[in-house]
């Protein structure tokens, strides 16, 4: 088939939110008409309006919907498409339903069951790759059905070693054992994580490497047999897991390495005679060692930073792979431009161990797409953040000529990103671009929990932007106090975050001069009226702070740092100097709950002595089983809530002595 030919009349888009909509935009690119589905919980969804049609399919739960494969196979022969895509989660890795599809005359936009099938299964898949040369994680590639058993292989690997579901996914069935105290702890909890989230109780024991990379290679191979790699994409800054912030190349691999893990990639993919995208990851220790971990045989969620350094759009190639066009091009065509990096924006509370967070988008307003900043969502000011669905409200990949660049034009497009209405992630996604660490590449899967040991502390680091804060503060009032008709003034005083800062100020035209506690600056910019950031020049730097009111004042954020600024009159910030720093309230006797939720079960009882580090409650929030930690030894004195009850957050679950 000529290029630029739709390869399809009509497809059905089976999936929701950003996927939904990055699949409809090529789709429309290409001349394919789409066919979108929806729940009850999606009527006004941005899906549904990027679609030519839509149909609804049922209840907001995911089993009431999107997870219906007949009801939704029946959408597509009533509405005439050829084809369904299933974007990622859902369907996309259901072999059942790739036969199903199939069995009604339609494509499937994806492999065929039986790689699906075997890709799946994380026990069979380890086998296939091993038979295929690809190096795999030592372990025991065998189920493994009770603790004295598990602890056996465990030693035969040795410690630490990880038990994981066979069945598992999204970071989910996976737990680290150090010996075999541990191992015959957490071995029980894993079987039952794994039967009551994936309905399979088979587990599996391998080797846990310690701080390694995460590295990925996107396959893409032809119903004719060509198969190419795209190069890798680095996830190694992950949270429970979970990745959180990826890039592509990766700054760990070069050319010789590429090649030999494209290879094994190819391989695998050769072996179950893949077709359409796939990534197969693999998990690279200090050595250079990498070790094959599982294929996932759909689209990623961080594709978007392969297309901007292949300048390939990968939903285009798995239409017309799946329409049986030849791959008009092979390995020696693929180049690598530049360097893309992308991070998720989560609606959740970082500040509070990264509770879940719902509700009405009051303000969405990304940064303006470039040919350097892509913006995938699938969410308008004013949607929802239900509890129903993956609290992922957009992506922000940024490219750029070096890692350099692109750092940098994450931290900036990260600095004008405002969500208002829910809680989100940027500012801890800006601190993560900001750190030094991550500047030089020195990435590892456990580069969260060793950055922020204690968690994430938003006002951490306010020091660092203390000048700008002030000057921010006072360029904020003394707008509020000209237009108010007051006479403009030289001195002004600030209180950040409750301590004082004198500022003295002078206009010219090009903005203030300032001087803040002394030394000197220079800021020029402004507000716009409702605006959210004030945007413009801090000495020689381009600036982006954003600015939402607070009380009497304001808090502002910049680089992933937020401080709360007040303008007050100098005689109270004489008097501030004196005040004692608010101390944070004890929390030393008292489990709080960290954030509204269903209280599964409590682990202790009145009178009961624990120890730091043991498990007290289990409070579930989206449909995630937050285990609650005692931070410290004591004992209960008593227990005001019981397994059942619906907590708020901050609700007190147990009193400590
Ligand atoms: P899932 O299917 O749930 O995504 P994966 O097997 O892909 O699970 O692993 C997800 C993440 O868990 C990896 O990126 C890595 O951070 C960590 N991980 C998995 N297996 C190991 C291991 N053997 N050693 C160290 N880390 C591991």
């Amino acid at each position: 088939m000529p290029a630029g030919t739709p390869p399809f009349g009509k497809i059905l888009i089976a999936n929701r939110g950003e996927i939904a909509c990055r699949i409809a935009r090529t789709a429309r690119r290409l001349g394919v008409r789409t066919v979108a589905v929806y729940s009850d919980a999606d009527a006004d969804a941005l899906h549904v309006c990027m679609a030519d049609e839509a149909i609804a399919i049922g209840g907001a739960a995911p089993s009431d919907s999107y997870l219906l494969a007949s009801r939704i196979i029946q959408v597509a022969l009533d509405t005439g498409s050829e084809a369904v895509h299933p974007g990622f989660g859902f369907l996309s890795e259901n072999a059942g339903f790739v036969e199903a599809v199939e069995a009604a005359g339609l494509v499937f936009i994806g492999p065929d069951a039986v790689a699906i099938a075997a890709m799946g299964d994380k026990i069979e898949s380890k086998r296939l790759a091993e038979q295929a040369g690809v190096p795999v994680v030592p372990g025991d590639p065998s189920e493994i059905t009770d603790a004295d058993a598990a602890a056996a292989s465990a030693r035969r690997i040795g410690y630490p070693v990880m038990v994981k579901a066979s069945a598992g996914g999204g970071g989910k069935g996976m737990r680290i054992a150090r010996s075999d105290e541990e191992l015959r702890q957490v071995f029980g909890s894993t079987v039952n994580e794994a039967k009551s989230a994936f309905g399979d109780g088979r587990v599996f024991i391998e080797k846990y490497i310690e701080e390694p990379r995460h590295i990925e290679i996107q396959t893409l191979a032809d119903a004719h047999g060509n198969i190419v790699h795209l190069g890798e994409r680095e996830c190694s800054i992950q949270r429970r897991h979970q990745k959180v912030i990826e890039e592509s190349p990766s700054p760990f691999v070069d050319e010789a390495l590429r090649a030999e893990m494209g290879a094994c990639a190819i391989a695998l993919a050769r072996a179950v005679s893949y077709r359409s995208a796939g990534t197969v990851e693999f998990i690279v220790d200090h050595a250079r060692n990498f070790y094959f971990l599982e294929m996932n045989t759909r689209l990623q969620v961080e594709h978007p930073v392969t297309e901007m350094v292949t300048g390939l759009d990968l939903v285009e190639q798995m239409l017309r792979v799946a329409a049986c066009e030849p791959l008009g091009f092979g390995q020696q065509d693929v180049r690598l431009d530049g360097w893309a990096i992308e991070a998720r924006i989560y609606a959740e509370r970082p500040e509070r161990n990264f509770a879940p967070s719902i509700g009405r988008l009051k303000t969405f307003r990304p940064p303006a797409e470039d040919g350097s900043v892509r913006i995938d969502t699938g969410v308008v000011e004013g949607s929802e953040i239900t509890m129903f669905y993956d609290p992922m409200i957009a992506k922000l990949a940024v490219h750029g000529a070096t890692r350099g660049e692109a750092r940098s034009r994450l931290a900036g497009a990260l600095d004008r990103f405002a969500i208002g209405g829910v809680g989100h992630n940027i500012d801890f996604l800006a601190a993560i671009a900001d750190s030094p660490r991550f500047a030089e590449g020195q990435l590892s899967t456990a580069f969260i929990d060793e950055e922020f040991p204690e968690g994430y502390d938003p006002a951490a680091g306010a020091d660092r932007h203390q000048e700008l804060f002030a000057a921010v503060a006072v360029v904020l009032a003394r707008t509020e106090a000209l237009a108010a008709g007051g006479a403009d003034r030289r001195d002004w005083a600030v209180l950040l975050d409750g301590l004082s800062v004198s500022v003295a100020i002078e206009p010219d035209e090009e903005g203030l001069r300032l001087e803040v506690d002394g030394r000197t600056a220079r800021l020029q910019g402004a507000r716009p009226p409702s605006g959210t950031h004030l945007t413009g020049w801090f000495n020689s730097e381009a600036i982006s702070v954003r600015v939402e009111e607070d009380g009497a004042g304001w808090r502002l954020s910049y680089r992933g740092v937020q401080a709360v600024v007040r303008v007050v009159p100098p005689h109270v910030a004489e008097f501030a100097r004196f005040m004692p720093k608010k101390a944070p309230p004890d929390t030393s006797k008292v489990l709080l709950s960290p954030m509204p939720g269903l209280l599964v079960s409590l682990a202790v009882v009145e009178g009961e002595t624990v120890e730091a580090g043991q498990a007290l409650a289990v409070v579930e929030a989206m449909k995630m089983e937050n285990v609650l930690h005692a931070e410290r030894p004591g004992r209960i004195r008593s227990i005001p809530t019981a397994a059942g009850a619906n907590l708020a957050a901050d609700q007190p679950i147990l009193y400590f002595e």
